[in-house]
């Protein structure tokens, strides 16, 4: 223990929406642990920043078996800080894991199986220091494995208390749907969807958005800030400690292209005149679709978990600014 003291008003500011059709309500803004929670990482960073969010009045942690680096210490880092700090408080916590990458080498070691999805569950059981997670997702689909046996996979994990429910990430509208049929059939409803989406990215809008509405399924957006691209991060260069410049992760400079910062700089214009940070805004935006349960954000600093929570005070968008908007992201 180290003496940490949630704060006692953590409920206060935050919003609770309901996932889809379920009985679970999630904090409107939800931390993901992808980047800057790993072994590579300044621990102390890290705890701060989990408290700030706690202390917040977010109670959803995102996490996945490989997320670091190295892989399966995001999960580390983040067992050791509820031991640590919020193991008084495991009720009042959603942490969520999912498998589907490459973890471990060999033929059982990624994509969709059984063997592969629930050895990589007890894994990170351990690793987290948790005997159940709240929600257990497929973390891609996999175009070998029959979706009988992935889902099956997931089924298993809910009805062996090693999950309180289940998610899918990353699957298209026709896999979605056929997912939640699945599901269905074997008696352990899909809590909760994990796209990509953010005012880069809005393939979801094309189908997946309206089978999610359509079948009660909650959504939950994963880089609703496009990795920073969509913050004023990029506006001066790349800085040395931004994603971008860091060896390890998927954004390269190359993502910071001329077209990335100009219409960065054009939507901070707009923001501005919302009285809000580009970042804001752009989760904001996330969260003005109605199928939308929470935007889940990543953080480097304990700063972007309170500027992501102010974001909620400005939420709604009048048509001449979603227009404008839209004028931007079509230019
Ligand atoms: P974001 O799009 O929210 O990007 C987060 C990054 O944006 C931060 O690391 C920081 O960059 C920058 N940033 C955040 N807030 C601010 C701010 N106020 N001002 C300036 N810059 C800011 O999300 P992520 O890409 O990190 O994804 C979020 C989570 O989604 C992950 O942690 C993970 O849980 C989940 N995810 C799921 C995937 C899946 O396949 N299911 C795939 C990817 C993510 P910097 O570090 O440079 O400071």
């Amino acid at each position: 223990m180290t003496g940490y003291l949630p704060a006692a008003a953590r409920y206060g500011g935050m919003t609770y929406q309901r996932c889809g059709r379920s009985g679970v309500r999630l904090p409107a803004i939800a931390l993901g642990l992808w980047h800057n929670f790993g072994g590579v990482d300044v621990f102390e960073n890290s705890r701060a920043m989990v408290r700030r969010a706690f202390d917040l009045g977010i109670t959803h942690f995102d996490l996945a078996n490989n997320y670091g680096p190295p892989p399966g210490s995001a999960e580390e880092t983040f067992g050791r800080i509820f031991l640590d700090d919020l193991a008084d408080h495991r009720d009042e916590l959603i942490i969520s894991t999912k498998a589907g990458y490459l973890m471990w080498p060999g033929p059982y070691g990624e994509w969709g199986s059984r063997k592969y999805l629930i050895g990589s569950l007890d894994q990170s059981l351990r690793r987290l220091g948790v005997d159940y997670v709240d929600i257990f997702y497929s973390h891609r689909p996999d175009p070998e494995t029959p979706l009988e046996e992935t889902m099956g996979a997931l089924d298993f994990a809910v009805r062996s208390g090693r999950a309180l429910y289940a998610g899918i990430s990353s699957y298209g509208p026709a896999e979605t749907r056929a997912a939640i049929a699945i599901l269905k059939r074997l008696g352990t409803p899909c809590l909760i969807h994990q796209p990509k989406y953010n005012m880069l990215d809005r393939h979801i809008e094309n189908g997946l958005l309206g089978v999610l509405e359509e079948e009660g399924i909650g959504c939950i957006a994963f880089s609703p800030l496009a990795q920073g691209l969509l913050t004023d991060r990029y506006l001066a260069g790349v800085p040395a400690d931004s994603r971008a410049a860091k060896p390890t992760g998927v954004l390269t400079v190359d993502h910071v292209s001329e077209r990335a910062v100009e219409t960065a700089r054009r939507l901070t214009i707009l923001a501005q005149r919302r009285a809000q940070t580009l970042a804001q805004m752009a989760l904001a935006w996330v969260l003005r679709h109605p199928a939308i349960t929470s935007a889940l954000v990543g953080a480097s600093r304990v700063e972007h978990v309170d500027a992501a929570v102010d974001a909620l005070s400005h939420r709604a968008f009048s048509s001449d600014e979603i227009a404008a908007i839209d004028r931007i992201l079509e230019a």
